[in-house]
């Protein structure tokens, strides 16, 4: 039996799995990101927890395909990560450390979001298909593009960032990049919760949501809207129309089989994917027969991991 390791480098935690060659997660388990000096340790944490671990569960290191990591930030094709803001590295080449730490063990890399994507093609969602786009709506949107059961990587490691490109002109507000009018400025959990205040300014229509006095959530927009709060839906036929949009984009570049949706947004289940896929579909005019392409992630937070595996495999 052979076996590859998956490391999902966060913020605050990182995630690690053991997985068996065939998807099979036998063990999975988080230790805390330690930032301090540039993230000078952290490498050292995460071989020491792998080898404790293998230890622990009996699998030789000798068994061990090797380890695939995911870091939040852009990755150039030969591993070089020139910064990854959220961690405080700086130019550096984060898979050749961990290897040498790991006595020479093959170490992969690539972006966060785009190992959960891997993640979602292998076992979740998107099982099945081999070609996939997964975008994750959470405080920011998130997108990694899977072609041929491949990440698309690209030359300066951001191909699949869709929350960053530009779908509005005109928006005075700054998005995270710095640009104005991304993607991640409507249809993230913020940038709903940013429309729905815009949309209650404009008029003095009755709301569920103009009772929670701006205290409210995208999943209160979700769950509005699902019970026919007129504004709640006007809400997300803005905010998933943006999305529909950058899909039928998307679908024009590397024509997935299939868009996975996932993070804390996609909660709303099948009512949310419907929107976005009448919305992508009425883009798709060169496509007569139309079949069911947005589908819901399943993995949650465990895609990383599992996508990081699978990079081991490629
Ligand atoms: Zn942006």
């Amino acid at each position: 039996m052979k076996y590859c390791v998956g490391v999902d480098v966060g913020g605050t935690t990182i995630k690690n799995g053991i997985f068996e060659e065939s998807g099979k997660l036998i063990v999975k388990w988080a230790i805390p990101t330690r930032k301090e000096d540039g993230s000078a340790h952290i490498f050292e944490d995460i071989a020491d927890s792998i080898s404790t671990k293998l230890t622990e569960t009996g699998i030789s290191k000798a068994d061990v395909l090797g380890i695939g990591m995911g870091v939040p930030g852009p990755v150039l094709p030969d591993g070089y990560v020139e910064v990854c803001v959220n961690l405080g590295l700086n130019e550096r080449f984060p898979a050749r450390e961990l290897s040498a730490l790991m006595d020479g063990m093959p170490v992969k890399i690539s972006n966060d979001a785009n190992i959960a994507a891997l993640g979602e093609m292998w076992q979740g969602g998107g099982k099945g298909y081999e070609s996939i786009c997964m975008v994750t709506l959470g405080t920011g949107v998130g997108g990694g593009i899977i072609h041929d059961e491949k990440i698309i990587n690209g030359c300066h490691g951001i191909a699949g960032e869709i929350g960053h490109m530009h779908v509005t002109d005109g928006e005075e507000e700054s998005c995270n990049c710095g640009g104005h009018g991304c993607l991640e400025q409507y249809a993230s959990a913020t940038g709903i919760v940013r429309v729905a205040k815009r949309k209650l300014l404009e008029t003095d229509v009755k709301s569920l949501l103009r009772e929670k006095e701006e205290r409210f959530s995208a999943k209160d927009v979700c769950d509005a809207a699902k019970a026919g709060d007129e504004i709640a839906l006007e809400t997300l036929e803005y905010s998933m129309g943006k999305l529909g949009l950058v899909l039928s984009y998307i679908a024009m570049c590397s024509d997935p089989e299939v868009f996975v949706i996932g993070g804390g947004v996609s909660k709303a289940g099948e009512f949310l994917t419907a929107i976005i896929e009448r919305h992508l579909n009425s883009h798709l005019n060169m496509i007569k027969k139309k079949e069911k392409n947005v589908v819901l992630a399943r993995l949650g937070n465990d895609a990383g991991i599992y996508g990081a595996a699978k990079m081991v495999l490629e």
